[in-house]
């Protein structure tokens, strides 16, 4: 392994890009506080593409007011020496000032499969993310973008503005990397104490027991999200933001389950907001 090359401006990124102009170009955009999740990214992107550019940008627009921009985990050099174990070529850390400057005229709506599930919980987040997404794929020009299905919200809105928007780049999803208990990986997880770590387990526990039924034959999703919310069993120590049965690309709810169906809720235990999400096959 190089140490890899950190760029911190687009003038910087562009001039590294250019020194490997022809090189294959995948894109890993982060939000830093790396884990085995963003190495899952990275190590697919470095089996695919000559030059793995890793983004570390916490993105000031994917923030609402009460949420925890302020308080989001962030540190570089612990993130630069992960991303470079992991595989990175070349870091990008931009300062919000580089990528938002004095404040931006121009956004990214992603409309239908942005308005659902987080889209209600978290207005303008989906278009925040859009936004910085497009900035990143056009000061990268990658050939293959890395997203994780942690978020699949995320990368179906990726994958849709992508196609909208007519952009030349590959969208790769990267499957959920879970703790050996179960709990998908998230930089937030660092936020839980040792009790609502044990209190976060009921959200993939949950998710299981619900895909369980329709694995064994269950297609009524009033049954499915009954049984989910008996699993995920809510109180003070754990709040149910949503809980979704829907077709994958679109998040359209369905009533009665067939063929690919995705699983997805979001929780708040204490003040820590996670999701996780199943994909079943009947
Ligand atoms: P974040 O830094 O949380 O914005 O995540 C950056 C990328 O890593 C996104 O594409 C996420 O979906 C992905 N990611 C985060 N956690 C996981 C995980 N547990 N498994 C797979 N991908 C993940």
């Amino acid at each position: 392994m190089r140490d890899p090359q950190i760029t911190r401006t687009i003038t910087e990124l562009r001039q590294a890009l250019a020194e490997r102009s022809g090189a294959l170009i995948g894109l890993v955009p982060t939000m830093g506080a790396l884990h085995a999740g963003h190495a899952a990214l990275l190590a697919r992107a470095c089996s695919e593409c000559k030059i793995v550019v890793a983004s570390i940008f916490v993105n000031p627009l994917q923030f609402g007011p009460s949420e925890d921009y302020a308080g989001y985990p962030r540190d570089p050099q612990a993130d630069i020496a992960y991303a470079g174990e992991a595989g990175a070529d070349i870091i990008f850390l931009p300062t919000p000032e580089t990528l938002t400057g004095r404040g931006l005229q121009t956004s990214v709506v992603v409309a239908e499969v942005g308005e659902p599930l987080c889209g209600l919980q978290r207005p303008g987040h989906f278009t925040g993310v859009a936004t910085i997404i497009v900035k990143l794929f056009n000061i990268v020009r990658p050939d293959k973008a890395y997203f994780g299905e942690k978020d699949w919200q995320q990368l179906q809105v990726v994958r849709r503005l992508t196609a909208d928007l007519d952009f030349a780049v590959e969208i790769v999803g990267v499957g959920v990397v879970r703790e050996a208990d179960g709990l998908a990986l998230s930089s937030r997880n660092r936020y839980l104490s040792v009790s609502e770590y044990q209190t976060a387990l009921r959200l993939p526990q949950a998710l299981k027991a619900a895909a369980n039924l329709i694995e064994s034959g269950e297609t009524d999703a009033r049954v499915v999200a009954l049984a989910f919310r008996h699993a995920i069993a809510t109180g003070p120590d754990l709040k149910l933001e949503y809980f979704s049965i829907c077709l994958p690309d679109t998040l359209e709810p369905v009533e009665a389950i067939q063929g690919k169906t995705l699983l997805a809720a979001a929780v708040r235990v204490g003040k820590t907001r996670l999701i996780d999400n199943v994909l079943v096959s009947t």
